[in-house]
């Protein structure tokens, strides 16, 4: 799609053959940074930090232990991720399409591939939250899709030139590449928009918005090594209500907000590396965490 250039290496010719030459100082990182990816595969067997993984130690350092570096399967699966996983796939194939020949899918179309999503999925395995159930949530998402059909997001202006782009590469020195997986990415003649889907249970507030805009600010820094134009942000958050509704919310990144996250993933590597993990339990991080009795049994240590 986009390429990212090094400035620090040159092109050179030898025995017939186009070498890239590197020079000294990226040598030197790059070997500081074999060395930190052979740290974050041997912790968690891969070779990247990801936002989910971040923020997932924020939100409970215990849980990012038993599911990156325990890597345990979870008790039982939350209906809400594998509904909001199937919403995206949803939402996916719809852009695929319009990519792929001009021609935007119809809601059975849509709906039918939210219904293969959970036709891969173990029911006994999957926790539902109150008063929902497999048809309860079929109803949500046809009501959803409706309501993303009907959406000027689903008419988006300038090309596609990503649909679920990962981009893997290193963001900060003594810490592992990055993958970011960008939702959608559009070009119009003076900018590149990326836009990342969200279901929520209600509109999402200004404070919601900053609590979630670090991920948004991380696909920035990634992003904009591959392109000349400026990188627009948004979230489109999709309500799961009763009479759904899209609002595009807008992040403007500024360096301090930049730097902040950048800080913020420094802290959380270096925390991984010590190996000090410990349970932050409350009703919001708890109730939909598949390890529930597994931090109840957890010793301490
Ligand atoms: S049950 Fe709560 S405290 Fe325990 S690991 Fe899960 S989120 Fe953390």
């Amino acid at each position: 799609m986009v390429t990212c250039h090094d400035q620090r290496s040159r092109v050179a010719e030898a025995g017939g053959r186009r070498l890239l030459v590197l020079d000294d100082s990226i040598m030197d990182s790059r070997q500081t940074r074999e060395t930190v990816q052979e740290i974050v595969e041997r912790l968690t067997g891969r070779s990247y930090l990801s936002w989910s993984a971040i923020s997932t130690f924020m939100k409970c350092p215990l849980k990012y232990r038993f599911h990156y570096i325990d890597q345990e399967p979870e008790e039982f699966i939350s209906a809400n991720l594998i509904f909001g996983s199937a919403i995206h796939s949803a939402i996916e194939s719809f852009y695929s399409e319009l990519l792929a020949s001009n021609r935007r899918l119809s809601l059975d179309a849509m709906m039918s591939v939210y219904d293969d999503k959970w036709s891969n999925v173990e029911l006994d395995q999957v926790e539902f939250g109150k008063g929902d159930d497999q048809t309860t949530l079929k109803d949500l998402a046809k009501r959803m899709l409706e309501r993303f059909l009907e959406h000027e997001i689903s008419r988006p202006v300038g090309n596609i030139l990503g649909i679920e782009e990962s981009i893997q590469q290193s963001l900060l020195d003594d810490c592992p590449e990055f993958l970011a997986i960008l939702d959608l990415i559009v070009e119009t003649e003076d900018s590149i928009t990326i836009t990342d889907f969200k279901t929520a249970r209600t509109r999402w507030s200004n404070q919601d918005v900053m609590a979630a805009s670090g991920q948004l600010f991380l696909y920035h820094e990634l992003a904009k090594a591959m392109t000349d134009k400026p990188v627009r942000l948004q979230f489109a958050v999709m309500t799961k209500t009763k009479t759904p509704d899209i609002t595009i919310q807008e992040v403007i990144p500024t360096a301090e907000t930049i730097n902040r996250v950048r800080q913020i993933i420094y802290s959380v590597w270096q925390s991984i590396q010590t190996g000090n993990f410990f349970p932050i339990p409350n009703a919001m991080n708890c109730s939909t965490c598949g390890y529930r009795h597994r931090c109840s049994n957890w010793p301490g240590t």
